[in-house]
Parts: structure tokens; C-alpha cells; sequence
């Protein structure tokens, strides 16, 4: 097999392990999220310096393009121009005040614009907090208790979606979390992506569901594609039934679309969950619906739900410069054709050094599986190879591409990436899958 030389095999990483080993002290394993850290692919996790466009630049100097993006919100590339502008307009007049500001308005009617099915929304501070409002909202809705979820799909870390829940736990080995009590997840049934069966299953033996979520795109076993009309028969399962559809847009609302999978499927769910791209890097969730639902929320209604810091103003600035320029923009097409690219890249490297692999794309959310089984649930995607994936990782690391550590999270685009980001990555993908030939 051809060893690759290059001299960025020469790397340095002393100053990430050295703070790596001082974060070990005071943060737990270093990181304020386990999917920062480099578990499932060997090494220590690498500290990040600073970020421009679409390169990232560690604490030791190595530059890399930027495929993380922090987990998806960085869509219109890392410290845009105009986002920057608003922040710091936005700093000038305070942090938090604890009271309204008209950019939360705003932003409300940019996120209810671009969803057909939401009127009103209520911002959070994360996904997390979307997603656990969004189901006491359905369960204030429908007087009903169950909720059923699609196993490999990850929700944040509530307690009561804290099963079967995707990457970060995939990652771990973990089948669940310690610490959830029996009682917060006997009202979670689970079905199988890609399978109305399993749904219909669980709808015919309970007659108290209020609702099944789902990431409408798999984004959190890797990127796994809902296939046929699964999308719309699940909707009129839903609608059949009297059960409410969440749609978990977290990371695919304003990054597969300007108004998510839900516009592209033409499927439009009760309540929609967002995050991640409408912060543009700030701590920002929201979940909306129509009028009907949203008006069991506190102060309109009896469901209570609240945020010391929810609707944020430098927050909000943020994401509505984001949300402004991604409209102006509209990279949508183009993302399709640099993933396109960056598949056939793989593939090609692949047919090469004979590696059986698999890619799964859509729009700006991609990645390879290391098997030779069609990737669409949960199962068929822990099919993979992980020692292959860790592998192929550091080689793509040691040719400067910034990958997430870990087989079952999506690799993201951005539109600040142009035609010499994807040289470097061509070249990374075919020294890593030589890497990973020789294995
Ligand atoms: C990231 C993500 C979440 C959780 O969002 P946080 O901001 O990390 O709490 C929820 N659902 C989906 C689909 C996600 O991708």
C-alpha cells in the first residue's frame, strides 16, 4: 500500500495535551460535552485556539477545515462579517435585561415565516430545552402521557429521551444513561426508523400516546435518510391516530432548507423543535407550533415553561444576522453539489484501495459508513466499522480536515467552504482511506 508523505504527518499537538491533561483536573474528562471528547477514536481531544470562514486553528497552530462547524450552527462559515456587525451592535447596549427586546420579535417572525406550520414560538437556551418543553406541551395538548421515538434518533439529554438516543451514547456503548429513573422513560416506546410498522405497532397497543418525535432526517446516528413516503405516512398515521407529530429540526431546520426538512417533504408537523443553526453559534433553541398548541403556554396558558436567559439579545442578534444572510444567500443547491463532490471523493478513494463504505448525504449533512449494508435505522448504521472510522479520523486530522469524533455524527458544510477547502479534503479523504486499507 502507498504511505502517504506528508509533512503535516509531522503535526504537533503538544499544546492540546497539555491542556488536556490540565482540563482533566477541574472539567470532567476535559470537555462540557462528550462528544467533544476523542473516546471512540483513540488520542486525547484537541483544543481549539480561534475559527475564520471555513478553517478552525488549534491551540498549537494546525490549521484545518472545518467539517464540525460546532455541531451544525456555523452554516454561513465561523465569524461571518454581518454577524459579527450585529453582535457587537448588540453588545454595546447590554447582555440581558429580563424583559422583551423587539429582536425577539424579530426573530420570531423570521423562524414562523419559514415554518408553515408555526405561528407563535417560544425561545430557549438549547435544543435540549426545546425538545423536553415540546413534549410537555403535547402532553398539556392531548391530556395523553406516551411518547414514541425512533431508536438512533437524539433528542438532548431529558431524562425521558435519554434511550436508544444516537451518536454521543452509540459512541460510549452506551445503551442508555445512568441516573434516569425507570419512571421518567416507561412512558417512551420505541420504534425503528424507516419502519411505519413499528409505529403503527405501538398505536394500535396504547391508546394513551401523546405524540412521536423524530428528526425528520436522521442527523444523530450518522446522517440517515427517511426513505419513500415514510415522512408523510407517518403524518397520517399521526393524524389517523389523534397523536401529534414533533419534528426535531434541532439540526436540520434552516440547514437542509430555510424552512427545514418539513418544507421538503412537504410534510408539516404539529409542533417543530429548533436549535443550532438559529443561534448562529449562541446558545439559542426554540419550538413552535400553530396557534391552537402554542397558546397552552404560559402566560397564555397552563403548561409552564420559562428562561432566565431565553431570547437572549446578543443571542438573537446572532441569529438573525445568521438567518438573514443564509436567506440572502440561499447555498442550499450549492451545498448539495460540494457534497456531491465530497462523496464521490470518498467513494472513488474507496473503489481504490478497496474499502467497503457506504455515504449517506443530504444537503449540507453527510457522512461515510464503514460497511458495505445500506445505512437507514439504527441497526443497519451500527453496522459500521468504528476502528476503521478512528483511523480513517486521525489521517484526516493529520491532512487538516476537522472531523467529529465519532462514526455517528454528521459531517457539516458550510458556505464560507470553497474550491481549495475541497482540494485539501480530497486530498485527506485519499491518504486516510490508504490509512485505512492497510489496517
Ligand atoms: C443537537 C440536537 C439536540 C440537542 O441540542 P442541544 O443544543 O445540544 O441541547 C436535539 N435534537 C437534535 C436533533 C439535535 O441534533
Amino acid at each position: 500500500m502507498v504511505v502517504t508523505t506528508n509533512t503535516k504527518l509531522d503535526m504537533k499537538f503538544k499544546k492540546s495535551e497539555k491542556l488536556y491533561k490540565k482540563g482533566l483536573k477541574n472539567l470532567v474528562g476535559a470537555v462540557n460535552s462528550p462528544v467533544r471528547a476523542f473516546t471512540s477514536v483513540g488520542g486525547n481531544p484537541l483544543f481549539i485556539k480561534k475559527a475564520k470562514g471555513s478553517g478552525i486553528t488549534d491551540v498549537d497552530g494546525n490549521k484545518y477545515v472545518d467539517l464540525v462547524l460546532s455541531y451544525g450552527p456555523m452554516i454561513v462559515g465561523h465569524r461571518h462579517k454581518k454577524v459579527q456587525k450585529a453582535i457587537k451592535k448588540a453588545l454595546k447596549n447590554g447582555y440581558s435585561f429580563g424583559a422583551s427586546t423587539e429582536n425577539e420579535i424579530k426573530l420570531a417572525k423570521i423562524v414562523c415565516d419559514a415554518f408553515s406550520g408555526m405561528d407563535k414560538v417560544r425561545f430557549v437556551n438549547s435544543g435540549t430545552e426545546a425538545v423536553f418543553s415540546a413534549l410537555r406541551l403535547a402532553r398539556a395538548y392531548t391530556g395523553k402521557d406516551k411518547i414514541v421515538k425512533f431508536s438512533g434518533c437524539y433528542h438532548g439529554h431529558a431524562d425521558a429521551l435519554l434511550v436508544a438516543a444516537g451518536s454521543g451514547l452509540a459512541t460510549l456503548s452506551l445503551p442508555g444513561s445512568k441516573g434516569v429513573p425507570e419512571d421518567a422513560v416507561k412512558n417512551t416506546l420505541i420504534s425503528e426508523y424507516n419502519n411505519l410498522e413499528s409505529v403503527k405497532k405501538h398505536f394500535d397497543e396504547n391508546k394513551d400516546i401523546a405524540a412521536v418525535i423524530i428528526e425528520p432526517v436522521g442527523g444523530n446516528m450518522g446522517v440517515v435518510i427517511p426513505q419513500d413516503n415514510f415522512l408523510s405516512d407517518l403524518k397520517d398515521l399521526c393524524k389517523a391516530y389523534g397523536v401529534l407529530l414533533i419534528a426535531d429540526e434541532v439540526m436540520t431546520g434552516f440547514r437542509s432548507k430555510f424552512g427545514g426538512v418539513q418544507e421538503l417533504f412537504n410534510v408539516e408537523a404539529d409542533i417543530t423543535c429548533l436549535g443550532k443553526v438559529i443561534g448562529g453559534g449562541f446558545p439559542v433553541g426554540a419550538y413552535g407550533a400553530r396557534n391552537e398548541i402554542m397558546e397552552m403556554v404560559s402566560p397564555l396558558g397552563d403548561m409552564y415553561q420559562a428562561g432566565t436567559l431565553s431570547g437572549n439579545p446578543i443571542a438573537m442578534a446572532s441569529g438573525i444576522a445568521t438567518l438573514s444572510e443564509l436567506k440572502k444567500q440561499n447555498p442550499y443547491t450549492a451545498f448539495n453539489s460540494v457534497a456531491e463532490k465530497i462523496e464521490s471523493f470518498l467513494l472513488d478513494s474507496a473503489k481504490k484501495y478497496n474499502v467497503e463504505l457506504v455515504v449517506n448525504r443530504f444537503g449540507s449533512m453527510m457522512n461515510p459508513f464503514f460497511t458495505k449494508e445500506s445505512v437507514v435505522d439504527f441497526p443497519t448504521a451500527q453496522t459500521s466499522d468504528t476502528e476503521k472510522f478512528g483511523i480513517f479520523f486521525w489521517e484526516m486530522i493529520k491532512n487538516g480536515v476537522f472531523l467529529p469524533p465519532s462514526q455517528f455524527e454528521a459531517w457539516f458544510l458550510s458556505s464560507a467552504l470553497d474550491n481549495s477547502d475541497l482540494k485539501v479534503i480530497k486530498k485527506a479523504i485519499d491518504a486516510a482511506m490508504g490509512k485505512v486499507s492497510e489496517a
